[in-house]
């Protein structure tokens, strides 16, 4: 039986999500050994049309983008969206939370005016085509990509966790940045990143979006509890999380 021919595109992104696969190390010899890899710019110079499972890193912040992305999803029988860039709109979509065109002089000066430089409204990839499945995080786990892969390779449903990353950090009897007057988005944040930032000192920056059905009630308690207001919460969730 031959094997499912993957794919891998980026669009605005940093490319660090492709960077994570890359650091999987031996274990990406070992799903390679499941795949036969057709395309991936970041890491072989080889280019297909035919394709299974098209991954899709990035967002989509120009009309070609979405054009090429339609493209993909054609050929593609499963396209999964790699990362928060891509399953949200990610850091590139706060910028739509601006005039655009600040946005480029910001970013540009002067040279924010020419042609190459245009870019609209940003959009996550299942705003354009539809999505079969999302990879969560910025970057992605390497660990768990893996593991959702070798899910859909067996054609089990992959599991993302929906409870908040409050769950994983209590487990791990860290002290809550609550305590530090930090405002940590733990509670309203998918799990499954087995809590890294407030493991290390850091508040939850909501890079992994927001659980299905976020405990609005146990939030604001939260806020309450620390003086705090929802509205400081709806400022932080902005880095990740606009809409
Ligand atoms: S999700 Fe984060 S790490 Fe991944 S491509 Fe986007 S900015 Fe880079
Ligand atoms: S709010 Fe943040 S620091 Fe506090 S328990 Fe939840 S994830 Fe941990
Ligand atoms: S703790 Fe929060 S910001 Fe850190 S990796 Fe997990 S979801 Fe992302």
């Amino acid at each position: 039986m031959s094997k499912p021919r993957v794919a891998i595109f980026d669009f605005a992104c940093c490319e660090g999500c492709q960077l994570q696969i890359v650091n999987l190390e031996e274990d990406i010899l070992n799903l390679i050994e499941l795949v036969d890899v057709v395309e991936w710019r970041e890491a072989m110079s080889e280019q297909s049309h035919e394709y299974d499972i098209a991954i899709i890193e990035g967002s989509i912040t120009r009309e070609e983008d979405a054009k090429r992305l339609e493209v993909i999803r054609s050929r593609a029988k499963i396209l999964i969206a790699l990362g928060a860039c891509a399953t949200m709109g990610g850091v590139n979509k706060m910028k739509n939370n601006f005039d655009l065109n600040e946005v480029r002089e910001c970013v540009y000066g002067e040279d924010g005016k020419m042609a190459h430089l245009h870019t609209e409204m940003t959009q996550a990839v299942d705003e354009v085509v539809e999505v079969d499945f999302k990879i969560p995080g910025c970057p992605i786990n390497p660990a768990e990509f893996a593991q959702i892969i070798r899910s859909l390779l067996l054609g089990k449903t992959p599991f993302v966790p929906d409870y908040p990353v409050c769950v994983e950090c209590k487990a791990k009897e860290n002290i809550c940045r609550y305590e530090y007057n930090e405002i940590c988005l733990g509670p309203v944040t998918r799990a499954g990143c087995d809590a890294p930032c407030p493991s290390a000192g850091w508040r939850c920056f909501g890079c992994r979006g927001m659980v299905e059905n976020p405990n609005v009630e146990a939030a604001q308690e939260v806020m309450e509890k620390y003086n705090l207001t929802v509205d400081d919460l709806k400022q932080k969730l902005v880095l990740f999380n606009t809409k």
